[in-house]
């Protein structure tokens, strides 16, 4: 090929392109590299090309990555990545296919095409800085859960315990009253923290471990140690399931229950029933949680699974983490949750999840 076809041949690549000789002086540039490195022709071309860099101090991209040598010495293609810098000292991350140029069989030369993939490298760059960032948040966070769990849990625990000691030795009906008050506050307080922690823990996993587990065993033990409350309330919670409902779950899918089912006993006026059932869908289970308590407006009804919002409900206390909790659970087992208006009042909470994982 003459080197007026060669010329007109890379002119038309939009990668940066040069052609060197077996005695390594460069044969040709195209357009795209003269203007990508801020060169003239006549500044480059017929050069020694290792020495272009080194002794005029005009950079060639292919710089020390150069794979010229190697492409003349095997015949093979190569392909590095380099950085370099530009003569106004622009960093500019080239990847560069070097392929020798045969000319009767022999490598007469190598081309080399030198694509800019400065963009793509700083985006991958800052992408891995990023994920570093994230990583350290992670770490500072599982920090926080561990104090949680531990540290905090472990002095609330002690509270409760020196509430009950003194409740047990009081005769002061008037201090007995204070005394009790305080330690449902510290329950309360062991409560936030272990739906904190919990919270924190199932957020920062990305899949669960799943056993087989009898779904309506599941709700009885957790009604069971609820019934107290419900009690306290007048509120009788109607389990409808009788039947097994066998399932491929997490045993956290008990927080599910809990907190829906602790919910209906919160929010609802005393007397009012709760009714709890596992209906069989096929593939899926819907599990539904039905109250006659105040209902949720419909502009709330999704931002409620969010973390800590609550609905202004006047004296009922919470964290505002039960339902972020609860979606939590059903997302990581391949399910949703969603509340609708219960006909005649109340709601109906809703979740589906599948009965077999994968
Ligand atoms: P918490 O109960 O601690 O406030 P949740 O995440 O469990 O937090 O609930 C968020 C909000 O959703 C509650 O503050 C309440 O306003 C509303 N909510 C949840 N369950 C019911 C229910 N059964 N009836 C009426 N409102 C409810």
């Amino acid at each position: 090929m003459k080197i007026e076809e060669l010329k007109e041949f890379i002119d038309s690549i939009g990668d940066m392109v040069i052609v060197v000789g077996r005695d390594r002086r460069i044969i040709a540039v195209n357009e795209a590299l003269l203007k990508k490195c801020s060169l003239r022709e006549e500044e480059i071309v017929g050069r020694e090309c290792h020495t272009i860099s080194r002794c005029l101090r005009i950079p060639c991209p292919a710089g020390v990555a150069c794979p010229l040598q190697e492409v003349l010495d095997t015949g093979e293609v190569r392909r590095v990545i380099h950085t370099h810098y530009t003569k106004e000292g622009r960093k500019m991350v080239v990847e560069i296919t070097a392929s020798p140029l045969r000319e009767d069989g022999e490598a007469a030369g190598v081309i080399e095409i030198i694509r800019d993939v400065t963009a793509t490298y700083s985006l991958q760059e800052s992408l891995k800085a990023s994920l570093e960032r994230f990583k350290k948040t992670v770490k500072i966070k599982e920090l926080f859960t561990d104090i949680l769990t531990h540290d905090l849990i472990n002095v609330a625990n002690i509270v409760l315990l020196q509430c009950e000691t003194i409740l047990d030795r009081e005769k002061c009906p008037d201090t007995r009253d204070d005394l009790k008050r305080l330690k449902r506050n510290v329950e309360r307080l062991v409560g936030m923290i272990e739906n904190a922690a919990r919270y924190a823990r199932l957020q920062s996993i990305e899949s669960l471990e799943f056993r087989q587990m009898d779904l309506t065993e599941v709700l009885r033990s957790v009604v069971s140690t609820l019934e107290e409350s419900a009690r306290e309330k007048e509120i009788e919670i109607e389990v409808r399931v009788r039947e097994p409902r066998p399932a491929m779950v997490n045993p956290n899918i008990e927080s599910v229950f809990y907190n829906l089912i602790s919910n209906a006993i919160k929010f609802s006026p005393s007397g009012r029933r709760v009714e709890v059932d596992i209906l069989d869908e096929g593939r899926h289970y819907l599990i539904t949680v039905k109250d006659r308590g105040p209902g949720i407006p419909d502009e709330e009804k999704e931002r409620i699974f969010e973390r800590f919002k609550r609905v202004e409900k006047g004296a009922v206390k919470g964290t505002g983490l039960g339902l972020a909790i609860v979606k939590r659970i059903a997302e990581l087992h391949g399910g949703k949750v969603w509340v609708e208006d219960n006909p005649g009042g109340g709601s109906i909470f809703y979740v589906r999840i599948p009965k077999e994982q994968g």
